[in-house]
């Protein structure tokens, strides 16, 4: 089994559409004659996150009077790894599956970004959410550069232990590129504090010895953070109160619906209840439910603890995915994956406010529907950037082996998101943008900046 690194070249990368590769569409057999089958995706997605990324990026830099060259040194990926890996199944069969790391930019420190276990997981999409974590450690102002990735799976049709197989092989397979100093990987979808342990675990056998910094997002005995499991959804209603503020609309009572009910989406969803606000809508993949008088959240909690799925909730009624979108309400929280609010739905939103929860969850089409309509989008970029904000912190309490309350961990987040909003806010007043538009621009600017100040290697 063998590893290609892929260097790209100036001018090589064009948007391409989120197809698989044709390499994944083929059947093996290994020496032994044992039948391996290779993972496919389930459904070619029509809309790219890729040319999202590279749609926003080419028009926030318009805004920034930066050389070409270097405009196009920012556009592009640094490096790019591609695993094929085997992974022996419960039943005895091999099954090779396809996985990705990528790093975006390395120029204001190590690359930092989560991994993704989803049968959605393309090499176009790793791009894009590794090019979005560079801005977004940016627009927060913390010393990391941007990665991502990926391995095209199912974890839901995995068994416990088919899953740590898997994560150890492709740990192992991606390892040339981690290191605390170099780049550090954490949860995203499909992927949780369970599997950050094993990828801790498989990293420091090869070392021979514990390197709990080289992987964020951990549970608390092994080098967790408190606060990081929490922190994605707490960051994003640290920053729509702030909004509120900005405002003058009132927040107390404001009326909420969130689509995605995971990690973020239902810690968002708990604290904007905990805030006192109504959550009267939301959904997972399995489905969707609302409530006009505002769901009971922890009962709901209690609820998918016992039943596993938010499906059968009885003190709500059953909604679509296209019904919540649609919802009359003051904030969206899309919370789920990419492309949700695209050009044939868009229209349909009534919120005052859509606060991205999730990484690309808007298309630059459904982004000037929402502009025209008077919306305000508080962009991915800032809104979900409190889990990366608590990522650093448990890195650097890893680094000094010298660990935080919750309560400073807290206060220091909301410090971080609060001053990040108003950069981004301030900005786009001052340039007669919307903010999604401001936030790319500063990001871009203070990595622009950071390589210039660097020099060019050689
Ligand atoms: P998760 O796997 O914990 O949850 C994803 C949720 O979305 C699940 O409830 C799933 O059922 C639901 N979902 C998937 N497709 C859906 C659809 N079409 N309609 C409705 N619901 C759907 O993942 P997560 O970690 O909560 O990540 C969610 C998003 O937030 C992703 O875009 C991720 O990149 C982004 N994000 C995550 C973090 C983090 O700290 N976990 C940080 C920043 C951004």
């Amino acid at each position: 089994m063998r590893s290609d690194i892929k260097l790209v070249l100036e001018g090589e990368r064009m948007a391409t559409l989120n197809v698989a590769p044709p390499e994944m569409s083929v059947k093996t057999s290994n020496r032994a004659g044992v039948a391996g089958v290779i993972e496919q995706p389930a459904a070619v997605v029509q809309e790219s996150a890729y040319v999202t990324a590279i749609t926003q990026f080419d028009h926030a830099v318009q805004f920034l009077n930066l050389d070409a060259g270097l405009a196009q040194l920012l556009k592009v990926c640094k490096r790019e790894l591609t695993v094929s890996f085997p992974v022996k199944m419960d039943n005895g069969e091999i099954r090779v599956f396809t996985g990705y790391r990528i790093h975006h930019n390395t120029a204001r420190g190590p690359s930092k970004g989560g991994i993704r276990y989803s049968m959605n997981v393309t090499l176009d999409e790793v791009r894009a959410l590794a090019m979005w974590m560079t801005w977004k450690c940016a627009v927060v102002n913390i010393p990391f550069g941007g990665a991502k990735g990926g391995v095209l799976c199912d974890p839901k049709k995995l068994t416990l232990h088919e899953l740590e197989g898997m994560t150890r092989r492709y740990t192992t397979e991606i390892a040339p590129l981690l290191s605390p100093e170099g780049d550090i990987p954490a949860p995203d979808m499909g992927t949780n504090p369970q599997i950050m342990a094993w990828m801790m675990d498989t990293y420091s056998m090869h070392r021979g010895y514990s390197v709990p910094a080289v992987v964020t997002g951990k549970p608390i005995n092994i080098g967790g953070s408190a606060g990081r499991n929490e922190a994605t959804g707490r960051g994003v209603l640290y920053t729509v109160r702030e909004a509120f503020k900005t405002m003058n609309w009132k927040f107390d009572g404001a009326v909420v619906a969130v689509q995605g009910y995971g990690n973020v989406g239902s810690i968002s969803a708990m604290t904007a209840y905990e805030m006192g606000c109504k959550v009267i809508a939301v959904t997972d993949i399995e489905g969707g439910l609302y409530n006009s008088k505002g769901i009971d959240l922890p009962k709901l909690r209690q609820f998918r603890k016992e039943h596993g799925t938010i499906a059968g909730f009885s003190e709500a009624e059953p909604i679509t995915n296209a019904q919540l979108i649609a919802m009359e309400c003051d904030v969206l929280i899309p919370a789920a994956m990419e492309n949700q609010i695209n050009r044939s739905n868009a229209a349909t939103v009534q919120a005052r406010m859509v606060a991205e929860g999730a990484n690309g969850p808007t298309t630059p089409d459904a982004d000037r529907i929402l502009n025209d309509k008077g919306i305000i989008v508080i962009p991915d970029i800032l809104c979900n950037a409190g889990g990366v904000v608590v990522s650093y912190f448990e890195w650097v309490q890893d680094m000094q082996q010298l660990f935080w309350e919750e309560d400073d961990i807290n206060h220091r987040l909301e410090r971080i998101m609060l001053r990040s909003f108003h950069d981004v806010y301030d900005s786009s007043k001052q340039m007669g943008v919307d903010m999604r538009t401001a936030a790319l621009a500063l990001a871009i600017g203070r990595v622009a900046d950071a390589t210039s100040t660097r020099g060019l290697y050689p």
